[in-house]
């Protein structure tokens, strides 16, 4: 096994051509895995295993005095509880993920790049902001990418070299757990 096939990275579900985005299509270009060759991908929409369908209603981000919450625009449902329920659960399936390359521009996986509003009704952006999901990987200090920027090689660079260097950590510390847990047997 060589160091690769260590190496866990999250994708975002539509990059890689599921259908599972708000409007019911598939995205038109979509991320070539090739480059990740022996890298163990792990898919992931967080939308769709939050619970909602497709097609649904879009969401967006809107500021509030106690936060930021998400709420679907034509229903007005404030789905922010919803979404972090779910990451809750989700958590211990992130602490076995070395990075991220998500989908820009979304309300749960873009970075730095979501529409931001004052109101479920305003059309007026109030500036760019990360997605609910994105945000958590960020808390997580895991390393992310979006789509576009994996294709500029210096950030690439960047991004892989916090890949591997999380993986070597996080196999060390399930190397020395194992040592603590289960001593040499005579
Ligand atoms: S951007 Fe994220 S939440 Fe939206 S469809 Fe793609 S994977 Fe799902």
């Amino acid at each position: 096994m060589n160091n690769n096939q260590l190496i866990r990275i999250l994708i975002s579900r539509c990059l890689l051509g599921d259908l599972c985005r708000y409007d019911g299509k598939i995205l038109k270009h979509q991320f070539d895995t090739g480059i990740l060759q022996n890298i163990t991908i792990v898919p992931i929409c967080p939308e769709v295993e939050m619970g909602l369908h497709v097609p649904r209603n879009k969401i967006r981000i809107v500021k509030y005095i106690d936060g930021d919450r998400l709420i679907q625009t034509e229903t007005n449902i404030d789905l922010t509880s919803m979404f972090n329920k779910w990451c809750d659960k989700y958590v211990s399936t992130l602490m076995t993920i070395d990075g991220c390359i998500l989908k820009s521009k979304s309300p749960s996986c873009g970075i730095a790049d979501c529409k931001y509003y004052d109101s479920a009704d305003s059309e007026i952006e109030i500036g760019r902001v990360s997605g609910f999901f994105s945000r958590k990987i960020f808390q997580m200090n895991i390393p992310q990418i979006n789509e576009a920027d994996f294709f500029n090689l210096e950030k690439r660079d960047l991004f892989l070299k916090l890949v591997y260097h999380r993986c070597n950590l996080r196999v060390l510390q399930q190397f020395a757990y194992v040592l603590t847990y289960f001593p040499q047997c005579d």
